[in-house]
């Protein structure tokens, strides 16, 4: 599979502004910002997709979870609260074929309406 954007920035071919780093796990900025404070966390392995990953991943997976909570300490939102998510595909709305956590925070954060309901009536 060729490298994704992310690939390169595992590589460091490419800047991003890193915020934390272990030997499996990376978190940057997000360059497109949809919150005060919005982060990317994603494994240094690459893995395209949730449909993806496989059974030996399980721990990797918990590893982005234990960042999110750690990361949310050093940014002062963990009492106030986060939000993160991962988008899987055309209909998740993922665009780049590396699993990533967003991490959203520094506002109470809405929930797209579901204004579809309507149309399958
Ligand atoms: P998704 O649409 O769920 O695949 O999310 C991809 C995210 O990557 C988007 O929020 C983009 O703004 C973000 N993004 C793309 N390129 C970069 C980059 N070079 N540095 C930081 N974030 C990026």
């Amino acid at each position: 599979m060729a490298d994704t954007i992310f690939d390169k920035i595992i590589k460091k071919e490419i800047p991003a502004d890193i915020i934390y780093e272990t030997d499996e796990v990376l978190a940057f900025n997000d360059i497109s910002p949809q919150a005060p404070f919005h982060c990317l966390i994603i494994p240094k392995k690459a893995i395209a997709t949730i449909n993806d990953i496989q059974p030996e991943d399980a721990q990797l997976i918990g590893q982005l979870y234990l960042a999110a909570a750690e990361i949310a300490k050093q940014q002062g939102v963990a009492e106030n609260g986060y939000r993160v998510v991962m988008n899987c595909n055309k209909d998740g709305g993922q665009s780049v074929y590396h699993i990533h956590l967003h991490m959203l925070a520094g506002k109470t954060l809405g929930w797209p309406p579901y204004s579809d309901k309507v149309k399958q009536i």
